[in-house]
């Protein structure tokens, strides 16, 4: 109720005083205990050597399937917080849906999960596969975008698994909603801000995936 309340202020607030108010709708802050607690065992293990204090957490507006506002939140690393605050203001602004925008600790930190619910996240800690090196997600540095659509394809496997009717040349061709490509703003924005796309990879095509 506080949320759907401090929405209705942002906005109504916004329409009367223009872009100084729309301000307090893309809000980067330090992590509040409430959050780092629904963290903790999830995003956030123990083992995590990215410490609290270089991550931080973004309240942003977006614009869902039906093109109604509704308020997400992401976690970053410190170093992308302002690029992510100045995208999603730019894709709010162009009426961009984004489908959902929850932290991925919501689905247990099971990106499977989260990807299938078509939800936008960026830290999730974990190590890249038979190694110790912290993945780009891990440190908070790369981010999935309306994941289902734009699922990633490593050879026959894809994720996530629902995604596979999404996932390939033809069909990928074909008009996805919420579909990045070459022309799609989503894509344009972040490579402004200096990301890189996964759907440009050789090995393999991550559609949803952009990091810098
Ligand atoms: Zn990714």
């Amino acid at each position: 109720m506080r949320s759907v309340v401090s929405l209705l202020l942002c906005f109504s607030l916004a329409s009367q005083v223009g872009a100084q108010t729309i301000d307090t709708c893309f809000v980067c802050s330090l992590i509040p205990d409430s959050v780092f607690a629904r963290m903790q065992g999830k995003s956030y293990k123990g083992s995590c050597p990215v410490p609290r204090s270089e991550l931080r957490y973004l309240r942003l507006s977006y614009r869902d399937a039906h093109g109604q506002t509704q308020r997400g939140e992401l976690i970053c690393n410190q170093s992308i917080a302002q690029d992510l605050v100045s995208i999603f203001r730019q894709l709010w602004e162009a009426d961009y849906r984004i489908e959902r925008m929850q932290l991925i600790d919501d689905f247990g930190a099971d990106d499977e999960r989260s990807m299938d619910a078509n939800n936008t996240s960026c830290f999730n800690y974990r190590t890249i596969a038979d190694s110790n090196v912290t993945s780009k997600h891990g440190r908070g540095l790369a981010i999935d975008i309306n994941p289902l659509y734009n699922p990633c394809v490593k050879g026959k496997t894809i994720q996530p698994k629902r995604g596979r009717k999404w996932a390939f040349g033809r069909d990928r061709r074909k008009d996805i909603p919420y579909k990045i490509h070459h022309n799609d703003l989503c894509y344009l924005l972040f490579k402004e801000h200096g990301f890189r796309w996964g759907g440009d990879w050789r090995s393999l095509k991550d559609y949803q995936h952009f990091e810098k």
